[in-house]
């Protein structure tokens, strides 16, 4: 037995421990990968209040009936993609939330925030689902959300649709396309379902377990297969669009009318019916081809019903999700440069008194506005320069023995900018001068 030797208090010191890792299909995000990530949040951000949507953010825990009742107790995701867990305390029961949609209206019953009128929200955040980890698919991944509350007319449908295009505009993504369909409301809905359930009935050698069991609880799901062999069968059931109504038609009529006038082409698919139970009449989903299997990167719609399904006074509704990883995948196949900017200056210093006033220098310019990185960790003055090298600053300041005495800095050009700070003129500069020094060399160099 190798583990004979009795082991000492002390002998995590003497052994390497196990490591840990993460949670499979939650990922970190790195700093290369963050840079990516805040120019997108701070893109979304000018978009939304481009529009006058502005944010809210809920838990994200929630009560588990929220989703059951919000999202359908017979869906993929409160079937069996749900994080659900019982309080260790006081026995609640409560689940991380799949998405946002049914927080939002939680909250915005909660706070009566229909009170005077509609509202056009948007969150980000992320979201929990248990899911195959794969390319596009993740079990934390997250969300950018649009909730248009309190808004009947097909011109709030046809607004947040421009609004998704006008992102990816924004964001120089092309190769995706809208798709569009309108699923009717609950009779009409209830018309089709009997159709399908005797279409289904006549053809039950044909359907695989998942759609046997959603035969009579909800047949509707069955169109949204991802089974190859009922394809065939799929395709030739009846069509929801040959049982709506008057309204239902205007309304999509309505939508398509006002696509067609800001030019934004879509195709209508008969098959588009959404994952959730909540949506009524519009339904689109934004795809494309260059994300493999998992392409669509926005799915939304209307969902008149939810609000009064969730206990408030009815009124209707119009929103979207977009997954954030798929969509930072298509921007990275779109170019971009992944490198941030770096920081202004990098601080290089060596000897006690030059590092004690390295230290109060780096503060006085970070107070005058600048980034900047102080030399941590000692190093030769060449170590250091490709420290600063590597930070991407502008310019480094450097403080040795003689500066400290002088009470002076030598300021080094680091990239090419031209004119008399191209890269490798130094300066010498008094400390008292140091950040106006440097505040006007940056504008010069266009920072
Ligand atoms: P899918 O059919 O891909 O499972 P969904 O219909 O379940 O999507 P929604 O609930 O409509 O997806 O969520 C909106 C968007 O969120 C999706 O279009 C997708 O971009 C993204 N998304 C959904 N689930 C995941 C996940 N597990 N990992 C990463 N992104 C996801
Ligand atoms: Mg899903």
């Amino acid at each position: 037995m190798s583990d004979a030797v009795p082991r000492s208090p002390n002998d995590t010191a003497a052994r390497p421990a196990a490591r840990l890792a993460g949670v499979k299909g939650m990922n970190d995000l790195l700093p290369e990968q963050m840079e990516r990530w805040e120019r997108l949040e701070h893109a979304v951000a000018a978009w939304a209040r481009s529009y006058g949507y502005r944010q809210i953010r809920t838990p994200i825990v929630e009560p588990t009936a929220l989703f059951k009742r919000g999202i359908g107790e017979v869906t993929d995701i409160v079937e069996k993609e749900m994080y659900s867990f019982e309080d260790a305390l006081n026995g609640e029961h409560l689940t991380l939330r799949p998405e946002n949609t049914a927080g939002v209206v939680r909250a915005v019953i909660e706070h009566n925030l229909l009170y005077d009128g509609p509202r056009r929200l948007w969150y980000t955040g992320p979201m929990f689902r248990h899911e195959r980890p794969q390319r596009g698919r993740y079990r934390q991944f997250h969300q950018i959300g649009i909730e248009a509350l309190g808004f009947a007319g097909p011109d709030i449908d046809a607004e947040v649709i421009a609004m998704s295009q006008r992102l990816w505009d924004d964001l120089d993504l092309t190769d995706i396309r809208l798709e569009l369909n309108s699923i009717g409301d609950a009779s009409e809905r209830l018309a089709h379902r009997a159709a399908l359930i005797a279409y289904f009935e006549d053809n039950a050698t044909l359907l695989d377990d998942d759609a046997r069991r959603r035969l009579h609880s909800n047949p509707l799901r069955i169109l949204d297969t991802k089974n190859p062999s009922m394809q065939a069968l799929v395709e030739a059931a009846p069509r929801l669009s040959d049982y709506l109504g008057d309204e239902s038609r205007a309304h999509f009529e309505g939508v398509q009318a006002l696509l067609r006038t800001i030019g934004i082409p879509f195709k209508i698919n008969p098959r588009l019916v959404r994952g959730l139970d909540y949506y009524n009449r519009t339904v689109f989903e934004w795809v494309t081809d260059r994300l493999g299997a998992q392409g669509t990167v926005c799915g939304g719609g209307r969902y008149d019903p939810l609000i009064g399904m969730l206990g408030g006074k009815p009124a209707p509704a119009c929103g979207f999700a977009i997954g954030v990883e798929r969509l930072l995948d298509l921007m990275s196949q779109s170019s971009q440069s992944d490198q941030g900017p770096g920081c202004d200056v990098y601080v290089v210093h060596q000897g006690d008194a030059a590092s004690m006033s390295a230290f109060s220098v780096a503060e006085g310019l970070r107070s005058a506005g600048l980034d900047v990185v102080l030399n941590a960790g000692g190093g030769s003055f060449k170590s250091q320069f490709k420290r600063a090298d590597a930070s991407g600053a502008e310019f480094a300041v450097v403080i040795g023995d003689d500066e400290a005495a002088n009470r002076t800095a030598t300021v080094k050009a680091l990239r090419s900018a031209g004119g008399e700070r191209a890269a490798g003129q130094q300066h010498s500069v008094a400390l008292d001068a140091l950040a106006d020094y440097l505040v006007d060399a940056l504008v010069a160099t266009g920072d």
